[in-house]
């Protein structure tokens, strides 16, 4: 059967025996299923196949059958150039930092790069360049706030000693009152708060201003408002309580200077939704300190929180900013290291090694030599997120089995 003729009689042959309406899409399916059956060459058809082989893996997967009406089905449903281009005008607005003013020009120059051509969205250097970015904005915001947060606490301790002492004196001086005015102009304050707290700043100023002219004409006032001042006071301290669980929320944290684990869960969630979007393989290492428990027992507390702190910081200093160092638990740590090759992640597994092995970890006059052991797991071997974590921790658990100061991965591979 050479003539595409003679497959178009067989098609609605068919179609008719088996009372199957001759609709466009019934004709097109019984047509390419006896192109497929017979395996018929057309150019035509040959063509067709040359274009569907073009396609990406997942595009193929979203094809119901090889035939025009499914092709014309996926390229109506892509997103248009003009509307990519459209939404990228606007991203730049959706990154910008909403408290530093660091980071605008770099944010601009790579929207307008992605606005110019769209298809550098799935580059993967223009993510990780946008990742990196990210990353100092969302940093930069964090210190900006810090530094408020921690001007606000300075403004409102001093303020709260003040109303303290006045209330129980019961009285205040003239000289008092310079003194306190000296005082607060004294009160060091952040650079980026200089802008927003300076109103405040001054109002409170005002305050003690005021403050001295009643002090000067009626002494008696002030003891009249004792009850109010209390009021005051409480809510300080309320307020002062707030700002200390704000603190604590903080992603990072205090002691390695990694991720918190809430933190880290968000971050995990972003990884793996742009390792389905995008492919980007990465490797789950769990690491776990040996014999930790010893160095507390033998030499305190603090001397283990001091090798946690040099430990945290030689694993942020061996990973790039685009990928995830985190505290997973006391001396457990977690990292989601991004690679192109597996023998990236070799050579990073064994820099770790030897960093931590060569390290002298000094506390006081106390130098310890730490050991650590450690499951890796890559992400494209198992079929979830959580697959993988699992294997991560049990090869980690092996690890410590095998005799302890193991990296294990899951080919099998010890270092
Ligand atoms: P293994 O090799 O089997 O991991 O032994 P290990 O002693 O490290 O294991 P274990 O989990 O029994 O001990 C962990 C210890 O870490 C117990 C806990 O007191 C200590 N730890 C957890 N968090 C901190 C911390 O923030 N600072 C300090 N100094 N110690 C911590
Ligand atoms: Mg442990
Ligand atoms: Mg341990």
């Amino acid at each position: 059967m050479k003539e595409i003729s003679e497959v178009v009689k067989l098609t609605l042959k068919n179609l008719s025996q088996h009372n199957i309406e001759a609709t466009p899409e019934n004709y097109e399916k019984e047509f390419f299923s006896i192109v497929e059956k017979n395996n018929i060459h057309f150019n035509e058809i040959d063509e067709f196949h040359k274009l569907i082989n073009k396609l990406s893996t997942t595009d193929k997967k979203s094809l119901n059958s090889i035939s025009y009406r499914e092709i014309s089905k996926l390229l109506s449903s892509r997103v248009k150039n003009e509307d990519l281009k459209y939404f990228l005008k606007h991203l730049s607005y959706f990154m910008l930092p909403s408290l530093s003013s660091q980071v605008k020009d770099e944010i601009n120059k790579v929207c307008t790069e992605l606005s110019n051509d769209p298809k550098n969205l799935i580059n993967v250097n223009i993510i990780r360049k946008l990742r990196k970015i990210t990353n100092i904005r969302i940093n930069e915001d964090k210190k900006i706030f810090n530094e408020k947060n921690s001007d606000l606490k300075k403004l409102m301790s001093f303020l709260s000693t003040f109303l303290r002492n006045r209330i129980e004196k019961n009285i205040i001086t003239l000289d008092e009152v310079d003194n306190i005015k000296h005082e607060i102009n004294s009160l060091k304050l952040a650079k980026s708060t200089d802008d927003d707290l300076k109103k405040l700043y001054e109002k409170f100023s005002l305050v003690i201003e005021e403050f001295s002219d009643v002090v000067n004409n009626n002494n008696d006032e002030i003891i009249k408002g004792k009850q109010e001042s209390e009021e005051l006071y409480s809510q300080i301290e309320k307020l002062k309580h707030n700002l200390s669980l704000a603190e604590e929320e903080k992603s990072i944290d205090f002691l390695t200077k990694a991720l918190t684990r809430r933190a880290y869960t968000e971050e995990a969630e972003k990884v793996e939704r742009e390792y389905n979007a995008f492919d980007s393989t990465y490797v789950l290492i769990f690491i776990d300190l040996d014999h930790f428990k010893y160095i507390n027992d033998t030499y305190g507390h603090d001397c283990g929180d001091s090798v946690l702190t040099t430990f945290g910081s030689i694993l942020k200093k061996l990973t790039r900013d685009e990928d995830i160092i985190a505290r997973y638990g006391g001396e457990e740590f977690i990292c989601l290291v991004h690679y192109k090759n597996v023998s990236d992640i070799r050579n990073y597994l064994i820099r770790m090694k030897n960093i931590i092995k060569n390290n002298k970890f000094v506390y006081k006059d106390i130098k310890l030599t730490i050991k650590f052991s450690a499951g890796a797991a890559l992400r494209e071997n198992y079929k979830s997120y959580e697959e993988t974590l699992n294997k991560a921790d049990t090869l980690l658990y092996k690890a410590k089995e095998l005799g302890r100061n193991k990296i294990i991965l899951d080919n099998g591979e010890v270092i």
